[in-house]
């Protein structure tokens, strides 16, 4: 598979054409930002990590019936996937309260919902990704029915499967975003990544945050945390 010219540079990947039309190349970048790129800064390491554990999750959830545009890594920061049109959908899952969700709802962070909460924003930086419903969605013609219908029916699936490995890892997944994309014939499937950059992981014995909020809050320890988290699911 040749790497051919870059189509895109986003805040923490590269996307690359390839020979082939229908497959691209992403390259995870250590760069992370927040706060829709106000807070900038490098985690050593990060693109490593996001890179091998996203792959092995999309593997994980592709056995569990849901299709993801994994392909092939290829690299310890480069990943084959098939290229897909991105729905500009940030789909969010939420089973504990945290981040956003406490801060708009005036809540503290931690409290354990009965059932997992969805919400949608539209991917656009120029307006800071704002909240919308799938009305909203629909109007904007961001995506059909059906397919939201899907997207929503892959995103609770990607929660059962992930919330069920990390708690055997003694991790709990307090939430996280997905972005799905189309296939030339129309098909969805999971895309982008699923990381400690895209997810939030609570120890669940201390509740130690090990994702990006220790970036976001300068908590420090942010390259351990990375590490913690994929030594647990290497099984070490
Ligand atoms: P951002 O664009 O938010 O800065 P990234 O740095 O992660 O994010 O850039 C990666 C870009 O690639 C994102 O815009 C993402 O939507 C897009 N992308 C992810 N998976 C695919 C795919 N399979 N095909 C095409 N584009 C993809
Ligand atoms: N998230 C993300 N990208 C975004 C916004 C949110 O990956 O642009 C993830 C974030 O890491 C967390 C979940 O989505 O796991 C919910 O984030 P929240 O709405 O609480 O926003 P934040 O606190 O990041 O502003």
């Amino acid at each position: 598979m040749k790497k051919l010219e870059q189509i895109y540079e986003g805040k923490a990947k590269k996307v690359f054409k390839t020979d082939d039309e229908a497959l691209v190349i992403v390259e995870y970048k250590d760069d992370a930002t927040a706060f829709n790129g106000l807070k900038k800064g490098t985690i050593v390491g990060k693109g490593i990590i996001n890179n091998k554990m996203s792959n092995m999750l999309m593997q994980l959830l592709e056995k569990h019936g849901v299709p993801t545009h994994y392909v092939e890594q290829l690299s310890d920061r480069e990943t084959l996937v098939k290229k897909v049109s991105i729905v500009p959908l940030e789909v969010i899952i939420r089973n504990v309260s945290a981040g956003s969700f406490a801060k708009n709802y005036g809540v503290e962070e931690g409290i354990v919902f009965e059932e997992p909460t969805i919400e949608f924003s539209y991917k656009n930086d120029a307006l800071g990704d704002p909240l919308i419903n799938q009305y909203h969605a629909l109007a904007l013609k961001l995506a059909t029915k059906e397919e939201i219908e899907t997207i929503k029916n892959y995103a609770f699936k990607v929660n059962e499967v992930l919330k069920d490995y990390f708690r055997k890892l003694n991790i709990d997944l307090i939430d996280f975003k997905l972005e799905f994309g189309r296939l030339a014939d129309g098909t969805i499937v999971l895309a982008d990544e699923i990381s400690p950059d895209t997810c939030r992981y609570w120890d669940s014995t201390t509740k130690e945050k090990l994702d990006k909020d220790r970036f976001r809050r300068d908590l420090g320890g942010v390259e351990d945390a990375y590490n913690e988290v994929m030594r647990r699911l290497m099984g070490e």
